[in-house]
């Protein structure tokens, strides 16, 4: 087992259930970075082996999708010693607020802390792109494509998590007797 899935299972970070995600299908497991993240020290410990994956590419900010990337991103760019920025919704589009902003030219990656489809990920690096910055490297904690090549940037991440979804119709769990729940709703 990797140290990433230790440490989310350390802090109860990878649950094990039924679950009704926000897309309406279902899973057997659920990760919720946050409670690994609400933890200074296991924060750390977590990003840490990605500060000597990223000693060949050069940069100097780290960008994330709102709400997810956020910590995972500072907690990043604090140990490479560069600066943290976040995209985040606007009416559904993702772009810059709060003050912030890039160069032109400027080099960034982009730090999300579960790739699955790469949506928001792939929306936060168009957003920097827009504004002139060049992403040079994508970076997870955990990586849940499956192997697919979703990104045409190089893809880092600490751990793969393969977890099943099922269409309500096909889930194995609802046709044992059991009802899903909302992994959101009760934390
Ligand atoms: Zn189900």
């Amino acid at each position: 087992m990797s140290n990433i899935i230790k440490i989310y299972e350390e802090n109860n970070a990878l649950l094990t259930g039924h679950f009704l995600l926000s897309s309406g299908k279902h899973s057997d497991r659920y990760l919720q970075s946050e409670l690994v993240m609400m933890n200074p020290s296991a924060a750390a410990n977590a990003v840490a082996p990605l500060v000597k994956m990223l000693n060949e590419i050069q940069f100097s900010l780290v960008v994330s999708p709102a709400i997810g990337g956020i910590r995972f991103g500072y907690e990043l760019a604090r140990q490479l010693g560069k600066r943290s920025i976040f995209t985040e919704r606007v009416n559904g589009a993702m772009c810059l607020r709060r003050g912030f902003s890039v160069e032109v030219g400027e080099k960034v990656i982009i730090a999300e802390d579960v790739v699955t489809t790469g949506k928001s990920t792939k929306e936060c690096t168009a957003a920097v792109q827009e504004n002139g910055a060049v992403a040079v490297a994508v970076v997870s904690m955990i990586d849940r494509t499956g192997g697919a090549k979703i990104f045409d940037i190089p893809f880092l991440s600490l751990g793969a998590v393969n977890i099943e979804i099922w269409e309500p119709q096909d889930c194995p769990l609802c046709k044992a007797g059991s009802t899903p729940i909302k992994p959101g709703s009760r934390m």
